[in-house]
């Protein structure tokens, strides 16, 4: 296996990382690879079955070029801030530049403690690690930006957490690690050159257009604005939105205790350990404006203008509105905007949320809509009808054929998602050493807008069972 390493966070220097070795996953085995990781290293998807890839990926054995280094960060979290967190368990084995001249980082998740683990033990398990691996390309294949999973390996080393479980590694490819709380850590320790540094870094790899840091904020503000816009139009919850999790590229980084909204639930809150709702799927828009504003304060000694903050304050919210309002409209299957949509769609929210309907399903049978009430609904059809006749009064006012209207809402509303219950059956088997599932659902989730008949019943509701799991941040 060969790699074409530009490790080019390493020449940072050692104040922005500490250079560690891995702590090898014992016993490791490959038991998931991603095809489309692989083209992103220019490797063959084979590459990933060999010894070489094993060892490395495990952290036993580093290959030419390889440099693995934990990087330093702070970050606000629940909204208190941590003056030094760093990456406890992870590790940037080095940056791959591939022949599209992309740079991506390869980054292993749970390589070992580091001086930055706080007294943790440096692993993650594999119930995390199969959640992160599935996750971050079902995002992608959504449309939603992410970081992206290459492969997963599990080691036989106990691990505790409430129950004692086992390690595992996930590879991560993302175009960056950098993230908000990198610039919290050396703002706030008052080290202004290496924040000045790392600005220019960020602008030279990932901004090469913005003009000044004033622009480069408000750019990393729109992007993060659309990530959380498309979270929102896909029932997306990320659990734990603290800013040592926010990446600057606005994409959606770090997945622990994530959920799909099922049954709608503007409040809805996929992490047990939020007890205050801090992150709950409504506050998600505002969380991002105030990790942005986080941010910004973090950046201030290098802005050139402090009225910059308020200008991205107002570019986060058009940017986000842009993209959601659009988004929605796609999902409606309107061509136009028009005023009225956005009662259109608050007045269908509260119609779902109080007829606890399947957010995703309503969106797909509403594409695929005959003259029946929607089989989502039930016994509720009734009351929507009045909903029904303001949206076939605005359909109306729209020029596309029905025909066209069909294949457009089915290519943004998805059929299949990676609802809990899902990825729940999928850790069990794995953990009975049955790992066959997480490829059914890679494979499923793929192709999320498409009917894959065989696979039908993997777009159902979940059984009660799969209704309240409780996931929490531990992992
Ligand atoms: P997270 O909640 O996953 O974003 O993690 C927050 C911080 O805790 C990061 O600095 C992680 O590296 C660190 N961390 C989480 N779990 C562990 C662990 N098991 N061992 C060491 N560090 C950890
Ligand atoms: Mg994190
Ligand atoms: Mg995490």
């Amino acid at each position: 296996m060969k790699l074409n390493f530009d490790n080019q966070f390493a020449a940072l220097g050692e104040k922005f990382y500490a250079a560690i070795p891995a702590r090898p996953l014992p016993n490791p085995r490959m038991v998931a690879t991603n095809p489309n990781g692989a083209a992103l290293l220019d490797l063959d998807p084979d590459d990933l079955q060999s010894k070489d890839a094993l060892q490395f990926f495990s952290g036993a054995k580093m290959i030419d070029g390889a440099d693995p280094l934990a990087m330093v960060y702070a970050g606000h979290q629940f909204g208190g801030y941590s003056p030094r967190l760093g990456d406890g368990r992870g590790l940037l084995l080095g940056q791959v530049r591939n022949q599209k001249n992309e740079l991506w980082d390869i980054h292993l998740k749970g390589a070992g403690p580091s001086p930055f683990c706080r007294g943790a033990d440096g692993r993650a398990v594999l119930r995390s690690s199969i959640r992160e691996y599935l996750a971050s390309e079902a995002l992608h294949h959504l449309g939603i930006p992410t970081s992206r999973a290459l492969c997963l390996i599990h080691s036989d080393e106990p691990v505790q957490r409430e129950r004692l479980e086992t390690a595992a590694g996930v590879i991560r490819l993302s175009e960056t690690h950098v993230r908000f709380g990198s610039f919290e850590y050396f703002s706030y320790t008052n080290q202004h050159d290496e924040l000045q540094a790392l600005c220019d870094y960020t602008r030279r790899i990932h901004y090469p257009e913005v003009v000044d840091v004033d622009h480069m904020l408000q750019e990393i503000a729109g992007r993060t604005a659309e990530m959380i816009a498309a979270w929102q139009a896909f029932g997306f919850a990320h659990g734990v939105m603290n800013t040592d999790n926010m990446s600057i590229l606005g994409q959606t980084f770090d997945y622990g205790p994530y959920g799909f909204m099922e049954a709608f639930d503007p409040h809805y809150i996929c992490n047990h350990s939020d007890d205050g709702g801090r992150y709950a799927f409504d506050q998600q828009p505002n969380v991002g404006l105030w990790n942005c504003l986080a941010l910004a304060h973090a950046l201030k000694p290098l802005l050139a203008d402090e009225s910059s903050i308020e200008q991205m304050r107002e570019h986060y919210q058009i940017r986000f509105f842009k993209r959601y309002n659009r988004l929605m409209a796609d999902k409606l299957g309107l061509q136009t905007i028009a005023e009225g949509d956005e009662l259109l769609v608050h007045d269908l929210f509260d119609l779902m949320a109080e007829n606890q309907v399947d957010y995703t399903l309503f969106f797909r049978q509403l594409s695929d809509r005959t003259d029946q009430p929607l089989p989502v609904l039930k016994d509720n059809a009734p009351q929507f009808t009045a909903w029904f006749a303001a949206y076939d009064a605005r359909l109306a006012q729209d020029s596309q054929t029905p025909e066209a209207r069909r294949s457009a809402m089915r290519a943004i509303n998805p059929k299949y998602i990676l609802r809990n219950y899902l990825a729940q059956t999928a850790i069990e088997k794995a953990e009975q050493g049955d790992y066959s599932e997480i490829a059914r659902l890679h494979s499923l989730l793929q192709f999320p807008f498409d009917d894959q008949i065989e696979w039908d019943h993997y777009a159902s509701e979940p059984p009660d069972w799969g209704r309240h799991l409780d996931i929490s941040c531990s992992s």
